[in-house]
Order: C-alpha cells, then sequence, then structure tokens
C-alpha cells in the first residue's frame, strides 16, 4: 500500500514505474507532488523478448491512467528496471532476473508511449527517492545500499548521483570472503554472502533444509539454531566489511539500508552498526539508517527522474 504522505514537491504531472523481479508497480503523479493512483501487476516473464513486454505494459499503464482521469496530462514517463542499466544511453544492458541484454527501452517506451522517458537503474532511482525525500535528506553525501535478492549500492556525492562509467555502486560483486561462488563469475562476493537471497540459500546448503527467505533464518538463529547463527553473523560480518571500505573510500554522512533484508530492523541494524564501529579506526561512523520510504521508494525516484526529464 502507497503511503500517502509519501509525496514530492509540486511539479510536472508524470507516470512511474517500477519493475520488480516479479511485480510491476506504477503511479500517477499529479502536479501537486500527491499520488493520484497506483497500479500493481505482474512483471511479464523473463526471456529474450522481455525488454519489449516491459515497453508493451508500460504503453498499457500509461494507457490505464489516461483513461481513469481523462484530464490527467502526463509530461513525462520515468521507467526504473533491474540489473545493469546504461542511463545516458537508455539502454537496459543485461538483467539476471528478466534475461535481456542491451535493449533500448528508453528509446522503445518513448516512441510507445509518446512520452519523453527516463530509463533509471531501480536501485539508482529508489536511492535518489531515499536521498531527496527519506531518511538521507538530510545528509549531503549518501551511500544507499539496497539489500534484497541481490545487492547494489547508489552514490550521491556532494548532492548529485555518481554512477561512474555506469556500474558505479555494484559492490555486490566485490568480495567479503572466499566463497561461495557467484553467477557473476567471481567468488566470496558480498551479494552471494549477505543478501536476503543469499542467507536462505546458504543456509540451505548447509543444513539441507529449505526455508522461504532470510527472515526464517534470522528466526531460526534467534531461537539458538546454531547453523542459522552462523549464516546470519558471516552475512553481518560481511556488510560490515563492505560498509568498511566504503567509508574508507568516501566517508558518507550516512548510509542508508533497504531492501528486504532492512525489514529485520534493529536485529540488522544494531549488530551491524557494532561490527563498523569496532572496525573502524581513523575514520568516523557514519550514521547507519534504515530507509524510510518503503517499497514507495522506486515509483517516488521513477516521478523524480521522470521530472527531471521535462525540467
Ligand atoms: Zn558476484
Amino acid at each position: 500500500m502507497t503511503d500517502p504522505a509519501h509525496r514530492l514537491d509540486p511539479g510536472a504531472p508524470v507516470i512511474a514505474i517500477d519493475v520488480g523481479g516479479t511485480d510491476t508497480k506504477a503511479a500517477a503523479v499529479r502536479a501537486d507532488g500527491t499520488i493520484a493512483s497506483v497500479l500493481r501487476v505482474r512483471t511479464p516473464p523473463a526471456g529474450p523478448d522481455a525488454g519489449q513486454a516491459v515497453v508493451r505494459l508500460a504503453a498499457d499503464l500509461v494507457q490505464r491512467f489516461r483513461d481513469e482521469d481523462p484530464a490527467f496530462e502526463p509530461a513525462a514517463l520515468g521507467l526504473l528496471v533491474p540489473g545493469e542499466v546504461d542511463e545516458r544511453s537508455g539502454i537496459a544492458r543485461y538483467s539476471a532476473n528478466l534475461g535481456w541484454r542491451d535493449v533500448h527501452l528508453r528509446a522503445l517506451a518513448e516512441l510507445e508511449t509518446g512520452l519523453p522517458v527516463a530509463l533509471a537503474h531501480d536501485v539508482g532511482g529508489a536511492g535518489e527517492a531515499e536521498y531527496r525525500l527519506g531518511t538521507g535528506a538530510a545528509y549531503r553525501d549518501v551511500v544507499f545500499l539496497a539489500v534484497g535478492t541481490g545487492i547494489a549500492a547508489a552514490l550521491f556525492l556532494d548532492g548529485r548521483p555518481y554512477r561512474g562509467g555506469g556500474l558505479a555502486g555494484e559492490i555486490g560483486h566485490a568480495p567479503v570472503a572466499e566463497g561461495p561462488e557467484c553467477f557473476c563469475g567471481g567468488r566470496g562476493c558480498l551479494e552471494a554472502v549477505s543478501s536476503a537471497g543469499a542467507i536462505a540459500r546458504r543456509f540451505g546448503t548447509r543444513t539441507g533444509r529449505t526455508v522461504p527467505g532470510a527472515r526464517e533464518v534470522l528466526e531460526l538463529a534467534q531461537a539458538g539454531d546454531r547453523d542459522a547463527a552462523i549464516v546470519w553473523e558471516e552475512a553481518l560480518d560481511g556488510l560490515a566489511l563492505a560498509l568498511h571500505t566504503v567509508v574508507a573510500l568516501l566517508d558518507p554522512g550516512a548510509i542508508v539500508i533497504g531492501g528486504g533484508l532492512s525489514e529485520a530492523g534493529p536485529a540488522l541494524f544494531d549488530p551491524l552498526r557494532a561490527r563498523l564501529e569496532r572496525r573502524l579506526t581513523i575514520h568516523r561512523p557514519p550514521a547507519l539508517l534504515r530507509a524510510a520510504l518503503g517499497e514507495d521508494a522506486g515509483v517516488l525516484g521513477a516521478a523524480l527522474r521522470a521530472r527531471a526529464v521535462v525540467g
């Protein structure tokens, strides 16, 4: 459910679409910054044609908003997608979840919808919402870390997003341990040790017991299950090591953590903060904050990007 308290400043009316691995969420944002309407649909199935299917879905959602309120005149569309995204050229390079490679999503979506389109990485978009509207808004330099099925970061330095050559923030594929193997070809990647997906998977590999997700591993650890505790602690150690490097390199005022694992709340943040503070020597500890916008961050970020297109 979208929280009506989450809103933008007044500006251009836009449509925001956040394409997730399973669900896609779309919102119509009025000129006064309030969200007029939210639609949630299934994301098209993965495969080589998923890019075309996402473009058709976006066009269908735009039409549905127009049919709902013929007086609503969107000025632009913000489209967030997972995976590797070249935001400058508007190309979705690669998505392990959706199975596409090098799709000119921005040009195709502009053609289908007739609207100017901002194409952005899902974590970059959600991070921008947290940076400008959420818990990071009090800080100038912020690292947003999304810890869910995978792990990726978005950097906001000196008031602006920093994307490097396009893959800045892909810290999920920096090593924090000797193993296990990661789908990227590396070993011991942060994502393979500390993501919500990895926590559930590693517990299964270790014990032969299947759990639905990281939440159950945490509950088992809290109930005294030794295997669950080891998997959970190794995930925390991996995150603390990665955050130590982030702090050493960027010295951000705040690190904002979102994604599914952040829902663990103090069970995640308290031991992670303690680990990080124990590790740091000359660096000051950053504020370690839980993302505030929850599942609204994606559509709010898509709306911010759409508005940036029309100025
Ligand atoms: Zn990797």
